[in-house]
């Protein structure tokens, strides 16, 4: 393989949500550069590569994001197939697409790989169907944590009629609340928090609006876990508990 870069989202946490195309670009790679969020065991499909750590969590030490780049643009010039391995879906906010356009910028062939993202893995990992028919019409991807402070417009969203799917919540959830309710949303709507996604150590906390701060203190939510809000959220459990009415699967199938 010639020099490349790929930016390869390695999925929410458990190994074998991992693309087939992940684990090619993992097997050609001379250099993996690895995320904190990214569950090492899928280092397996790449002994021989040298790893790099380059974790950047929130509020913790990390590694400069020009760093980052100038040592994936590095790596390339000297013919490397660099392997820059997220979380999640790298263009989900994974600063996938900014990185490609740096990269591709300076002459480097990048190719995106995609991941399952946290939030879609998290509410299937529950059965709790985002976009449940008849409930809801779509599900919006929003991050609670803006690097430049600007406000996400909750109230705006609170009309929206799709699922809320949050990202980086964790510590954010009073103002959510707030503004949630403040655009109307019903203060009983069911919220699902869950942590640590499709881990084995996966946490899942079922609140409802009015409570969700409260319920999340008691239960420790910790980051990194996702809000599912919506009514899509007590429908599933719903759609559990009538199970048995309706259609039958004959007994000797
Ligand atoms: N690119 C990633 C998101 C990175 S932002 C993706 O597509 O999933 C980091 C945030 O993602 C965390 O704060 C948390 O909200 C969420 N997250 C990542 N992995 C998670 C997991 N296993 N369980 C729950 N939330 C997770």
């Amino acid at each position: 393989m010639s020099a490349k870069v790929w930016l390869v989202g390695a999925g929410p946490g458990d190994p074998e949500l991992l693309t087939l195309k992940a684990v090619r670009a993992l097997k050609e790679a001379h250099v993996v550069m690895i995320d904190d969020l990214v569950n090492a065991a899928v280092l397996e499909h790449c002994p021989d590569a040298r790893i790099i750590r380059v974790g950047k969590r929130g509020g913790c030490r990390s590694t400069p994001q020009a760093f980052i780049h100038r040592l994936m643009l590095r790596y390339a010039r000297h013919g490397k197939c660099v392997v820059r391995l997220k979380g999640g879906d790298p263009c989900i906010f994974g600063r996938g697409g900014e990185e490609a356009q740096w990269l591709r910028e300076r002459g480097v062939a990048v190719e995106l790989v995609n991941g399952i993202t946290a939030g879609l893995a998290g509410a299937t990992q529950c059965d709790i169907p985002l976009t449940l028919r008849g409930v809801a019409r779509g599900v919006t991807l929003v991050t609670a944590h803006t690097q430049d402070d600007s406000h996400v417009n909750w109230q705006a969203l609170a009309q929206s009629g799709t699922t809320l799917v949050v990202y980086m919540g964790v510590a954010k959830l009073n103002e959510i609340r707030e503004q949630l309710m403040a655009g109307g949303m019903p203060s009983d709507m069911p919220v699902a928090m869950i942590e640590n996604a499709s881990l084995p150590h996966q946490r899942e906390c079922r609140s409802h609006l009015a409570a969700m701060d409260s319920d999340a203190e008691v239960f420790q939510l910790k980051s990194p876990a996702i809000l599912v809000i919506g009514r899509v959220v007590a429908a599933a459990a719903a759609s559990h508990e009538s199970q048995g009415s309706g259609y039958r699967i004959p007994q000797n199938l």
